[in-house]
């Protein structure tokens, strides 16, 4: 385990988790056998083939489908619903704003049932989106914004809410490389400020290396946990630098590898 998080409190925790979909002729089993676990302020990626069942995987921990069998808990609780702690990033941030409010307007638009006092509220509100780099663009409307500063505002609006865990579906897939650079390395920075616990889904072998402190490689079909494999470059992550590490290029052939053998 990563010596930093050993210590830690586990936030996030499956055992055994299995789930089905109901097809024509009965049940079709997706996830067989999934037990890992994600502590506080970790970040861990969640990789595998397409179509093995990462996203089924996110509704159930998201609470937005129920599991077949076996557990899914924060901080120990069984996640039978959306869970208050655990805000969600779409890859669809075009879907995920609401194009006839403005960018303060979006990020506020969660927090209405916190019920917070307005000035802590407003205050939330302006620090998330000062830590996206969005200061000055509150009036704008996200038609106005790039694909990247639109995906900002979908993050702001999570760091505001303040969950204990960000959960993310192919974050930066519909972005350019270097705007993925930078939302991977905010990633980092929301972690660090905020200490959130975020889970990742990315089908990007570098993206799940760079940031994880723990990549679950998802293989066969139906699927369970092939390895899971704890990351520590031993020091705060830089793109160039930590990418160019001989530690770096090893973790990512052992992680082909493995997704290779499960396609
Ligand atoms: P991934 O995210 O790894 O690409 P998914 O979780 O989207 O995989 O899908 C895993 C499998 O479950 C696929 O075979 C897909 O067709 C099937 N599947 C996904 N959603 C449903 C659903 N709502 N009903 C039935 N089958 C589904």
């Amino acid at each position: 385990m990563n010596a930093t998080f050993a210590d830690a409190p586990v936030r996030l925790r499956t055992t055994a988790l299995a789930k089905s979909y109901e097809a024509k002729n009965g049940p079709t089993p997706v996830i067989a056998d999934l037990t890992f676990e994600v502590r506080e302020a970790e970040i861990a990626c969640i990789v595998g083939p397409s179509g093995i069942g990462k996203t089924t995987l996110l509704k159930c921990l998201t609470g937005l489908q129920s599991i077949t069998s076996g557990d899914a808990l924060i901080d120990g609780k069984p996640i039978d619903g959306p869970p208050e702690e655990m805000a969600l990033v779409f890859q669809e941030y075009t879907r995920s704003l609401m194009p006839w409010l403005t960018v303060t307007r979006n990020v506020r638009l969660p927090l209405k049932h916190l019920r917070l006092p307005t000035a802590e509220r407003e205050m939330r509100i302006s620090s998330a989106l000062e830590a996206v780099g969005l200061k000055g663009a509150e009036s704008k409307y996200p038609w106005q914004l790039s694909g990247g500063m639109q995906q900002r505002v979908a993050i702001a609006r999570a760091i505001a809410y303040r969950p204990e865990v960000l959960v993310m579906d192919e974050p930066f897939a519909s972005v350019d490389a270097q705007t993925r650079f930078e939302l991977e390395d905010l990633c980092l920075r929301i972690r660090k400020d905020f200490g959130m616990t975020i889970v990742v889904v990315t089908h990007d072998i570098d993206e799940a290396v760079y940031l994880s402190d723990r990549v679950v490689v998802l293989g066969e079909r139906p699927a369970r946990v092939t390895k899971t494999i704890d990351i520590d470059f031993g020091g705060p992550r830089d793109q160039i630098t930590t990418r160019s590490l001989p530690a770096f290029a090893e973790l990512r052939a052992e992680i082909l590898e493995l997704i290779r053998a499960a396609g």
